[in-house]
């Protein structure tokens, strides 16, 4: 399914070629015609999506904050419906689609093109730059990594230490 998100994720960042780096999540999801709300949710939750609203929990560190969006905006590209992240947590096919919001997440706000100007630098120093936890920047180029991918990486990384 990996070809399926780096799809949709080109799709949507081509539209955009005039956004800076790192991507600006917030006005791609306003863009999107999302609609971010801080909600109080009880207990451990803290993205919850319905419809076009996306319901954050307050006072979230910026980095978790870009990814619960892209995460939100993930599914609302990807998948029809609703996603009420404390339900079902059993079910097959509601983690196939978490972690499909989760590949897209660590595509968006790490894309393929800026991914090789960064390629040099450590995980944690990459997640910085991008303003994302670092747990979503391994992900990205370990779990989420296409073959593609990781041969554009070895080019970039080779054109580096070759001079
Ligand atoms: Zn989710």
């Amino acid at each position: 399914m990996g070809w399926l998100v780096a799809k949709k994720v080109t799709e949507l960042l081509d539209r955009y070629p005039d956004y800076p780096s790192p991507i600006d999540i917030e006005l791609l999801a306003a863009d999107q015609g999302c609609n971010i709300i801080e909600w109080p949710f009880l207990g451990p939750v803290k993205e919850v999506k319905q419809g076009k609203w996306i319901g954050l929990a307050p006072r979230l560190a910026p980095e978790e904050r870009r990814y619960l969006i892209a995460h939100a905006l993930g599914h609302d590209l990807l998948h029809c419906g609703n996603q009420l992240s404390f339900r079902g947590w059993q079910d097959l096919s509601y983690r196939k689609q978490e972690r499909e919001a989760d590949e897209f997440a660590a595509r968006v706000l790490i894309p393929d093109d800026e991914s090789l100007k960064v390629i040099h630098l450590s995980l944690w120093e990459i997640a910085e730059h991008f303003g994302v936890p670092e747990d979503l920047a391994i992900r990205r180029f370990t779990e989420f990594a296409t073959e593609d991918d990781r041969c554009r990486w070895e080019w970039a990384y080779d054109d580096r230490c070759r001079c």
